[in-house]
C-alpha cells in the first residue's frame, strides 16, 4: 500500500492512474477502522481498479472539542487493517496541509437548507458545514470515479449527494449498508470508548429502532411507533436519548402517518455515558 501525507504528492501519483483510464474508488474515513469501514473498502475494491482510503480526523466537523481531542487514532492498527483488506493507497494528511489558512480563518461555508437543520444538524451545529468542506477538498484532491459512504451516517450521505449534484462534482457516490455486531450494535469508532457495562446496553438502540419499525409498519403512526420504542429505552437510565425520529428519507421532513408512498428513515441518537452514538433504519 502506498502512503501519502501530502496532497501535492498523492495528486501527482493518482494523475498517472487516471491518465491510464483506471477507475479510482475512494473511501474517506476518520480512522479507528472497523468492519463497517472495511466493507466500504471491499465494495470499492470489487468495483474499481484502484482503491484509495483517507484517514483524517477533521477538526471543522467537531462542534465538541472534547470529542475531537478524544477521537481514537490507532494509526498502526489502521494501516495493518487496510493492507489486509488490499487497499492500494492511503492518504494521511495533517491539519496544516488540509487547512493551510488555519481552521479559524475560513470564509467559505455551505448550507443545505432543511437538510442540515434537523437531526444531527440540529444537535451538532456546524457539523455538516465541516463535513461538506472536507469532503469537497478530498474529492478535489483524489478526483475519484466513485466515492463510498455508509448508511450509518445517512444524513451525511444525503447532504453529500446534494453537494455533488448541485455543485457538479464529477464523481459518483454510493451508499453502503450499515455493518453491525451480531448483537445489532452498528460498528462505530466511538464504540471503543464504551465501558464494558455501557457496551452491553448499547445494542438497545438498535432494538428500539426495530420496535419502531415494526410499529410504524403495523400502526402506521409515528407517535405510536416512537412511544413503543421509548418504553424499551426508558428501562435503561444509562441511555440519554437525544432524538428518535421518523422522517421522509428524501427530505428529512417529519412523517406522521405511514401512507406507504414515501420511504421512511427511522433514526436515533443517544449518549451512553460520555459516548454519543447514532443509528438508523430505512423502511
Ligand atoms: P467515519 O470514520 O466515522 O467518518 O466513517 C467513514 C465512513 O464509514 C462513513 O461513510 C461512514 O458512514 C462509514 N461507516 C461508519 N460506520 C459504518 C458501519 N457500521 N457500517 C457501514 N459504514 C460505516
Amino acid at each position: 500500500m502506498e502512503v501519502f501525507s501530502q496532497k501535492s504528492l498523492i495528486k501527482e501519483y493518482l494523475k498517472t492512474s487516471r491518465i491510464a483510464g483506471k477507475r479510482i474508488g475512494f473511501v474517506p474515513t476518520m480512522g479507528a477502522l472497523h468492519s463497517g469501514h472495511i466493507s466500504l473498502i471491499n465494495k470499492s475494491k470489487a468495483e474499481n481498479d484502484l482503491t484509495v482510503c483517507s484517514i483524517f480526523v477533521n477538526p471543522t466537523q467537531f462542534n465538541d472539542k472534547k470529542d475531537f481531542d478524544n477521537y481514537p487514532q490507532p494509526l498502526l492498527r489502521d494501516q495493518t487493517a487496510l493492507i489486509k483488506a488490499g487497499c492500494d493507497v492511503l492518504f494521511l494528511p495533517d491539519v496544516s496541509d488540509m487547512y493551510p489558512q488555519g481552521i479559524d480563518n475560513l470564509y467559505v461555508s455551505i448550507s443545505f437548507g432543511q437538510l442540515d437543520k434537523v437531526l444531527e444538524g440540529k444537535h451538532r451545529p456546524g457539523h455538516f458545514n465541516g463535513v461538506a468542506l472536507i469532503v469537497s477538498k478530498l474529492l478535489h484532491i483524489i478526483s475519484p470515479t466513485v466515492a463510498y459512504f455508509g448508511q450509518k451516517d445517512y444524513q451525511q450521505y444525503l447532504i453529500i449527494e446534494k453537494l455533488i449534484q448541485e455543485l457538479d462534482f464529477d464523481v459518483k457516490i454510493e451508499m453502503v449498508e450499515t455493518v453491525r455486531d451480531p448483537d445489532g450494535l452498528a460498528f462505530s469508532s466511538r464504540n471503543e470508548r464504551l465501558s464494558l457495562s455501557e457496551r452491553t446496553v448499547a445494542p438497545i438502540l438498535y432494538q428500539a429502532l426495530l420496535i419502531a419499525k415494526n410499529s410504524w409498519n403495523s400502526s402506521l403512526n409515528s407517535e405510536r411507533a416512537k412511544a413503543e420504542a421509548n418504553v424499551l429505552l426508558k428501562k435503561y437510565p444509562e441511555i440519554e436519548l437525544e432524538y428518535l425520529e421518523i422522517v421522509d428519507a428524501k427530505t428529512l421532513n417529519t412523517l406522521v402517518i405511514n401512507d406507504s408512498s414515501r420511504k421512511a428513515l427511522i433514526c436515533i441518537a443517544a449518549k451512553i455515558g460520555e459516548t454519543r452514538l447514532i443509528d438508523n433504519l430505512l423502511v
